[in-house]
């Protein structure tokens, strides 16, 4: 049964449930889009200036909570409550951030454990999952009042490099903020979506999708032919992006100036307030030779000479990683076709001309490189609502996954940079007789020792009948549905006793 509804301000008659809306949900900015007229367009906001909403999120003291270009305001103000770059803390345990905590002007608390992180904010505490969420609302309510109506349904983006755990978190804020989330998809796969490059007339192409953001680093290498994208592999960096431009600007000036770096780690409005003239030089430096201002009444400066010294080497291992996607796709880099550039930080002219030597032609940067991933985002959801039958995605797992065997060795049942969804299985037997358990340990990873992996879950396959060792047959199944979700079933073949897991995350999701 579908529901109707008008909307009142064109008087058009609508199918709710037609409606998916696309978001990118950025460490640093965060968009909401949408097709209008069969194309894809990014919601401003009501001034119709930006569509881009700051990932910030600011609580006030009189319990309030405000999002995106307001919060960023309070950055310098109110610090302490104000929190940004929260993606970077999705599905991450405090081990996972340990040493990380002067990055931020809030409160993570510590208490040096494998459970995930929380963020303090006054006497509550909050977890990322929680702050996305806020995020998440902003932009849902940003998208209803365009269109006169509520939305449900939504498919979001997160950077290839994302793990299970920070999949499943960014799905839970999802469902937090109200939104039925019908598919995570790589941000690289939706840019080159956005691009449009299955519609151009050509036969196969492959394409280097290179996202430098704020926050993170993916580079994707994409094969399209007859309008089907397929990702041959990807790699990257979570935390390489343009925050650490200006955290190098920042420890340059102090040491140009002489300031004393304690007393900035300590003055937490100073360091705001640094951080956003780094930001405001770094951007202008990508359309200016030279950036004055003045800080506390003193001048500062800065060069684009100097500047690009200063991230050179942050660039140079944005192209070691292309290196290494292009040897996991088997391609020398004169079979890349293309090379598309997104994310805000790929405006700054040694990034373009960085990456275009490396790649040996001239990159694709027409399209607003802040918007491409959402408006990507914005076609996918019209290919789940049907609408667009000619497009078919592949995504693919961008880490191995595996068991533990004998000596804890890790065996790779489902090798990185496979399709998904996908399904694939292998028997073991037992090494006791009369052995009625058998323990799966799974891990997600590269290494060989499942101890230098990342242990997705584990559980038991109970009631084996006593047989000599080596007799029972034991299949393990691994299935990876299209958002990364795993399911493990072990089954003893000759009596049916069979078990399986569901593995949705680390932190305990049942
Ligand atoms: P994310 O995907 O991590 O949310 P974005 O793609 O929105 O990030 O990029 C944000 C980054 O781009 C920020 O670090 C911002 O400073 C940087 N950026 C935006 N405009 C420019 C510019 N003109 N020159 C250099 N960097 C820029
Ligand atoms: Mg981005």
């Amino acid at each position: 049964m579908a529901r109707i509804a008008i909307n009142i301000k064109e008087g058009k008659v609508v199918k709710e449930e037609d409606l998916i809306i696309g978001i990118d949900l950025g460490t640093t900015n965060s968009l909401v889009a949408y097709i209008k007229d069969g194309k894809a367009v990014a919601v401003k906001d009501k001034a119709g200036k930006s569509a881009l909403v700051p990932s910030i999120v600011h609580f006030s003291a009189a319990g309030g909570i405000l999002v995106g270009d307001a919060a960023r305001e309070k950055l310098i103000t109110d610090p302490a409550n104000t929190i940004y770059s929260v993606k970077r803390l999705m599905g991450k345990s405090y081990r996972d951030v340990a040493g990380l905590e002067q990055y931020f002007g809030y409160k993570i608390i510590d208490d040096d454990t494998e459970s995930l992180v929380k963020i303090r904010v006054k006497d509550r505490f909050y977890s990322p999952i929680e702050l996305s969420a806020e995020i998440l609302k902003a932009l849902k309510i940003r998208m209803e009042g365009e269109l006169g109506r509520p939305v449900h349904r939504a498919v979001i983006t997160v950077p290839a490099y994302f793990n299970d755990a920070q999949r499943q978190a960014t799905r839970d804020a999802g469902r937090l903020a109200g939104l039925d989330v019908l598919r995570i998809v790589n941000e690289p796969t939706a840019a080159s979506l956005a691009y449009g490059l299955d519609k151009e007339n050509q036969d196969a192409q492959t394409i280097a999708v290179y996202d430098l953001g704020g926050g993170t680093f993916d580079i994707s290498i994409l094969n399209l032919h007859e309008g089907i994208f397929e990702v041959l592999s990807t790699n990257g960096d979570t935390f390489l992006g343009g925050d650490d431009f200006d955290r190098a600007i920042i420890d340059y000036w102090t040491r140009e100036y002489q300031w004393n770096p304690d007393t900035l780690s300590q003055n937490k409005e100073l360091s705001q307030a640094l951080r956003l003239k780094a930001e405001e030089a770094k951007k202008a430096l990508s359309f200016e030779e030279r950036w004055h201002s003045s800080l506390n009444g003193s001048p500062i400066s800065l060069d684009r000479a100097s500047f690009e010294e200063l991230v050179r080497p942050f660039v140079q291992k944005t192209l070691d990683c292309c290196g290494k996607a292009l040897n996991d796709a088997k391609l020398k880099v004169e079979q890349i076709d293309r090379v598309v550039m997104v994310g805000g930080t790929t405006r700054i002219p040694l990034v373009k001309s960085a990456v275009s030597a490396f790649f040996r032609k001239p990159v694709y940067d027409q399209l607003d490189p802040d918007e491409v991933v959402a408006l990507g985002a914005a076609i996918q959801a019209d290919v789940l609502a049907g609408n667009q039958k000619e497009v078919l995605l592949l995504d693919i797992t961008p880490l191995s996954l595996g068991i533990e065997t004998m000596g804890g060795l890790m065996d790779v049942i489902i090798p990185r940079n496979s399709k998904i969804p996908t399904r694939a299985g292998r028997q073991y037997t037992t090494s006791v007789d009369g052995q009625r358990n058998l323990k799966i340990a799974v891990y997600q990873g590269e290494r060989d020792l499942v101890e230098h992996n990342r242990k997705l879950g584990e559980f038991i396959l109970k009631g084996i009948p006593p047989m000599p060792a080596a007799l029972p047959k034991i299949e393990i199944q691994f299935l990876l549905n299209a958002d990364g979700i795993l399911v493990v079933r072990a089954k003893e073949l000759r009596s049916n006793v069979e078990q399986e897991i569901e593995i949705r995350s680390s932190y305990g999701l049942s």
